[in-house]
């Protein structure tokens, strides 16, 4: 089984009707930036910052931010690497003082592009040490927990600005950078059509989304059994952000917990997905399913997928599509 499954290491994410499906990696270290480049991922999907603030007092200064990012860079060999800039929020244990503490609901406070908006010295010192990054590999920026056209727009013109700054005082930045932003707040995948013209790229975060969505909270065990993406309301929004991405010409990922799970993987084929971000731990075994599956057989199968109105309807969509 396991040898079986790393043969796997060196064959295309293609499925039997010969669609190919990017598999990327979502990586909080540099030893899961060295397994996702082991296991022949096709990028960085979502590089996530946070583990570069947490436990410790003081903020990480430009120049460690940068040979972070640079090393991400050089381990992917010049395969994409999307940098998300920091999702930190009050849920999350920071001593640096950056998040807010008295916040009676985290999930909905100042997290997020939000946070960084309202700490705008910390938000150039990353945006910087990103575009200095970029001289060493093909980095991509994703920006979290975005809700309004004026969160990006705001963040773009930091991005110019700073990268003016820094090729005035001599740095090498990459001509372009794409530029991207996580669908994960209902209201931004709602209204996509509002500023999908200002983004190169999509990605959607489902843990999130379904948290969002469902009004569940995704840490709470109470309601653990209404937090799961098998719910028609997220199986239609998802669709929906696909076909949008689709119309505009805007590639768009799912980098949340589903995009790796391989129970999931024909549900999301099905909805469109041609582009996963997952943990490496099982980007084999998505891969096995992909190249177990029929393209043209899923898109066939999606109305009924769609028309599912409950989660036991869902399930046994999959279980049927598993035997497809
Ligand atoms: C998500 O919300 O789906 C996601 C990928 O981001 P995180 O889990 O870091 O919030
Ligand atoms: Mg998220």
């Amino acid at each position: 089984e396991q040898r079986e499954l790393g043969r796997l290491r060196a064959k295309p994410s293609r499925t039997l009707d010969k669609v190919d499906i990017a598999l990327l990696a979502n990586a909080e270290s540099l030893e899961d930036v060295t397994e996702a480049h082991a296991l022949g991922a096709h990028g960085l999907g979502l590089y996530r910052t946070e583990f570069l603030f947490l436990q410790r007092d003081e903020l990480p200064d430009e120049q460690e931010q940068f040979e972070t990012y640079r090393d991400a860079a050089l381990g992917m060999n010049g395969r994409p690497v999307t940098i998300r800039t920091l999702d930190l929020g009050a849920d999350k244990a920071d001593r640096t003082g950056l998040t807010l503490s008295n916040e009676d609901n985290p999930a909905l406070g100042l997290r997020g592009v939000r946070l960084s908006l309202a700490r705008p010295k910390v938000a150039d010192t990353q945006l910087r040490a990103i575009l200095r990054a970029s001289a060493y590999g093909k980095l991509r920026i994703l920006l979290p927990m975005v809700s309004t056209r004026e969160e990006v727009l705001a963040v773009r013109r930091r991005l110019q600005k700073q990268a003016q700054l820094l090729r005035a005082e001599g740095h090498e930045v990459a001509e372009h950078i794409p530029f991207g932003a996580m669908i994960e707040v209902p209201a931004a995948a709602i209204a996509l059509e509002s500023f999908i013209d200002l983004v190169d790229f999509l990605s959607v975060g489902t843990n999130d989304l379904v948290q969002y969505l469902l009004a569940a909270d995704r840490n709470n065990e109470a309601v653990g059994e209404l937090y799961s993406p098998l719910h028609p309301a997220v199986l239609r929004l998802i669709a929906q952000i696909l076909r949008v991405g689709h119309e505009h010409d805007t590639p768009v990922a799912v980098c949340g917990e589903i995009a790796g799970d391989p129970r999931m993987t024909r549900l999301l084929l099905a909805l469109g997905l041609k582009e996963f971000s997952l943990h490496p731990g099982t980007l084999l075994e998505v891969r096995r399913v992909i190249r177990d599956s029929d393209w043209a057989q899923l898109q066939a199968a999606a109305p009924k997928l769609l028309a599912a109105r409950d989660r036991r309807g869902i399930e046994r969509w999959i279980e049927s599509a598993g035997h497809a």
